[in-house]
């Protein structure tokens, strides 16, 4: 187990038990051409263009890119810049739908037939990318570097934020596929053991996952591991540690400690992509909080997030706010006619915090450092960015940070931690 984290209360009773529903078919879509880690997607439709659901309208630029497609049939009727729910802006490809749902042909594959570049190969036209929240570019992850090894594959079941249900109920409704999907990323990269990482709140979910392993296609091992529901322990750093007791070093990645992670909606795209032939147009989120509804929706990218907030009932009034992500990580919204992206996992309306109107000074209780899982010194680099002395915040590993927002959680003083380190990155990386 990892030191600190902290011990939440979950809410996750709000939507745990809501089956998950399709979100109706979107009149129009907004399909950001950067939803991913790397290089934006170069756009191939213009202006006035008909597209099918799962077509190319974005090609990758790069190693670290991704492809994205289309999550309806219609016209484009526009490629402009739009806001993201990241607080960013990308050129978008705006589609109007014409309601005839018309798609790609779906090639279904039998994967114990394909070789490993092909699984890879499938899995980079299908614009796959970590589901968990990263959206990092899941070829790259899945191309083991010359020289590295790779001994476990690891899938994150965590889910630890609060009110984030959509992977537990992906888990329980898909689990043969996602079984399946374990199966295919061990055959693309050559390993023969994987975990599941699940947290306590989860154990009901264990009768099923045992069931689904018993049936394997290949000679693999699928372990499933019961962890402490602790905050973060869906952070790959964190999880790597508990399951196989190994430290990803300061700077580095999974492969350095010979492992990779995937999120289980990931490990469920793969799957759907090179069984089923279908390209990642489509996510399962949760929309929580203070809304009279709360689901687990499956939606099409490009979906406006207020219209989902409407089709849960969301009531919009001053004391409340809408962040996308979880509690801890995600990120306030300040307008609502931003499109899902791929590593939106959930929409919550929560209350807004009343904070102190001038930041208080710290009382040196120590608490931020001991919840800090990442072992840093939150206090001291508050202080100096504060003192704007940049110098002295470079000494403290403020690349490290993991921006899990347990020391800003904890602090008794209300100080914005995570808003201190975010800018000590920033001025670093600008020097
Ligand atoms: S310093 Fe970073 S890693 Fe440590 S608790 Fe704060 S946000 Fe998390
Ligand atoms: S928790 Fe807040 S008050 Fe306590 S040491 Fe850290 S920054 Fe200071």
């Amino acid at each position: 187990m990892f030191k600190g984290g902290v011990k939440l209360i979950d809410f996750k009773s709000l939507s745990k038990n809501e089956e998950i529903e399709e979100f109706k078919y979107p009149e129009k879509v907004i399909i950001p051409l950067i939803q991913h880690t790397g290089s934006p997607a170069k756009p191939v439709v213009k202006k006035g263009d008909y597209v099918l659901e799962g077509q190319v309208i974005g090609e990758i630029t790069g190693f670290i890119s991704s492809y994205i497609h289309s999550s309806i049939s219609g016209k484009v009727i526009e490629i402009a810049p739009w806001d993201l729910p990241t607080g960013r802006k990308s050129l978008s490809v705006i589609i109007e739908s014409d309601g005839e749902r018309k798609s790609i042909e779906k090639v279904k594959r039998d994967w114990l037939n394909l070789k490993s570049e092909e699984i890879i190969n499938i899995v980079k036209e299908s614009g796959i990318v970590g589901l968990g929240g990263a959206a990092f570019p899941t070829h790259v992850k899945l191309t083991i570097p010359e020289g590295k090894r790779v001994d476990f594959i690891l899938i994150n079941g965590c889910e630890c934020e609060p009110f984030l249900t959509c992977d537990y109920r992906v888990l329980k409704e898909y689990t043969e596929e996602v079984i399946e999907g374990i199966q295919i990323i061990c055959k693309a990269t050559n390993v023969k053991k994987a975990f599941i990482g699940i947290e306590h709140n989860k154990i009901d979910l264990l009768p099923q996952l045992e069931r689904s392993i018993r049936n394997l296609k290949i000679s693999i091992e699928i372990e499933i591991k019961i962890l402490p529901a602790k905050y973060p322990q869906g952070s790959e750093k964190h999880l790597i540690k508990s399951i196989l007791n190994r430290e990803v070093p300061s700077g580095g990645l999974p492969i350095d400690v010979n492992c990779i992670v995937f999120n289980v909606q990931t490990t469920l795209a793969i799957k759907r992509a090179v069984c089923d032939g279908i390209p990642l147009t489509e996510r399962v989120l949760t929309c929580s909080g203070l809304v009279k509804n709360p689901k687990n929706l499956k939606v099409k990218i490009g979906t406006l997030i207020s219209d989902i907030l409407n089709f849960c009932g969301a009531e919009l009034k001053h004391g409340r706010k809408i962040i996308v992500g979880g509690p801890m990580m995600g990120i306030q919204l300040f307008k609502e006619d931003v499109p899902v992206i791929k590593g939106t996992t959930g929409i919550l309306l929560l209350p807004e915090e009343k904070l102190p109107k001038r930041i208080q000074p710290c009382i040196r209780c120590g608490k931020c450092l001991d919840v800090c899982p990442m072992f840093l010194l939150p206090s001291e680099i508050g202080k100096y960015v504060e003192l704007e002395r940049f110098d002295k915040v470079e000494n403290l590993n403020v690349f490290d940070c993991i921006e899990c927002g347990c020391c800003a959680y904890i602090c008794p003083s209300k100080r914005p931690l995570v808003d201190f380190i975010k800018c000590a990155k920033f001025k670093l990386r600008k020097k």
